[in-house]
């Protein structure tokens, strides 16, 4: 496979135009997209209006004028669209690990005439789903425990003694896709409720939660959906649930003023809305919403199987090109070989993972370290080509071949990897 080939492919590829509604500097391979989206061009011109006119020159009143108000139900809405929800079943809100919080009480509270006691998740989630769920279990004191397995050990962990089993669909380690359909159909088999976090799948993967009967989920805003750095989170309750809950006043036990059925009449006790809005909690922010929306529109512009079809086809490349071109380097594949059980990223692994992901940064190819010895390479479809594929193949196998990696200055970890 040559270079001249990627191009051709970039020549043909339908989604090629949507690169140029992202600001990415020109010197830039950027594989990190699944940990910081890009910044679209449109932002900029939004965050100005919000500030100068919205803010500046609104004040306060555009809280109705401007439609501050209806920010949250209206990105929540365009998410939903791409997550295969109802408009009025999701919320953007928060931090992810917040809403998860939020929803996890939730589904515990709906288990709590039950024996049930169990939370099943995967021992290699991300650490905040994990260390969210102990936190939760340890304030409720009701004995729930949350029991760990390996990944392909879930299904066979659930049964009439588990809870919930929260899980995060694309595994932030290693690209890894669970089957959202199988494992939440065994769950509801065995009595239990599923939460899914989407983070890595929001934006880059079609998801089908109600076509899957999923009961919640969350996920984030700054990594496909290219809402910024940290940009707000999102929230689905199933309309069934929300309707279940309705007379349960701390069903979701983050009880702020925003979730109450009437906040600007401050009543002195509280009662929550009967819809999606009990999950919001205090004010959120509209500058950090603005951008979002702006972001989620770059990924409906484009379409989520569109996407899907781009994604699969770059990791595929890269998978391709990294077999081709570097052979007996110490690489290693930690993503699934098929295309289908992964997300919108490849995991390789190497001894010397972050140096050599320090030493490509220097290249001017972005992706990420993830400890112990993981470099990580995201695609997100909407910006990058081909050809990109190609050069970061190529400056990975010059950074090995040739220890550029041994620099003593690429040896020294910053607080973010
Ligand atoms: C990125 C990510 C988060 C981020 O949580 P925040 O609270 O928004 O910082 C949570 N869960 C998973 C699986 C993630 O990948």
């Amino acid at each position: 496979m040559t270079r001249e080939q990627c191009a051709a492919l970039d020549a043909q590829d339908p989604l090629a135009w949507h690169r140029s509604q992202f600001a990415l500097p020109p010197d830039v391979i950027y594989l990190d997209g699944n940990s910081l989206g890009a910044l679209p061009r449109a932002t900029s011109a939004r965050e100005n209006e919000v500030i100068e006119q919205q803010w500046g020159d609104g004040l306060i009143r555009s809280w109705n004028s401007a439609h501050w108000v209806d920010l949250p139900r209206r990105v929540g809405g365009k998410i939903a669209q791409l997550i295969g929800a109802e408009p009025n079943e999701v919320l953007c809100a928060d931090s992810t690990s917040v809403n998860l919080f939020k929803v996890l009480a939730t589904a515990l509270r709906l288990q709590r005439s039950s024996s049930r006691k169990i939370i099943v998740s995967e021992r290699a989630n991300f650490p905040t789903d994990l260390y969210i769920a102990e936190g939760l279990i340890d304030l409720l004191g009701h004995g729930h425990q949350l029991q760990l397995v390996e990944v392909d050990d879930v299904l066979g962990a659930i049964d009439e003694r588990t809870a919930v089993v929260m899980l995060t669909h694309v595994n932030f380690k290693t690209g890894s896709m669970h089957e959202m359909a199988t494992l939440t159909q065994r769950a509801h088999g065995a009595g239990a409720l599923v939460v899914w976090d989407l983070s890595h799948s929001a934006g880059a993967v079609p998801v089908e939660l109600n076509a899957f009967g999923v009961d919640f989920a969350i996920g984030c805003g700054y990594k496909y959906l290219n809402g910024g750095p940290g940009a707000p989170a999102f929230v689905f309750v199933a309309s069934r649930h929300l309707s279940a809950i309705s007379d349960d006043v701390y069903a979701q036990p983050l009880a702020g003023w925003l979730g109450h059925h009437s906040p600007f009449e401050f009543h002195d006790c509280y009662r929550p809305a009967a819809s999606i809005d009990r999950y919001a909690v205090g004010t959120p922010s509209i500058v950090a919403l603005a951008a979002l929306e702006v972001g989620v529109d770059t990924v409906l512009a484009a379409g989520i199987e569109a996407l899907r079809a781009k994604s699969v086809a770059l990791t595929q490349l890269f998978i391709r090109l990294i077999e081709e071109q570097c052979p007996e380097l110490g690489l290693q594949l930690a993503s699934p070989r098929h295309a289908e059980q992964r997300g919108s990223q490849v995991c390789l692994s190497h001894p010397h993972a972050f140096a050599a992901m320090q030493a490509l940064i220097k290249r001017g190819v972005i992706g990420d370290f993830r400890a112990p010895d993981i470099l990580r390479f995201g695609f997100a479809p909407l910006y990058v080509r081909y050809v990109d594929v190609w050069d970061a193949a190529h400056a990975l196998r010059e950074v090995l071949a040739n220890e550029e990696w041994s620099e003593p200055a690429f040896q020294t970890r910053a607080a973010v990897t």
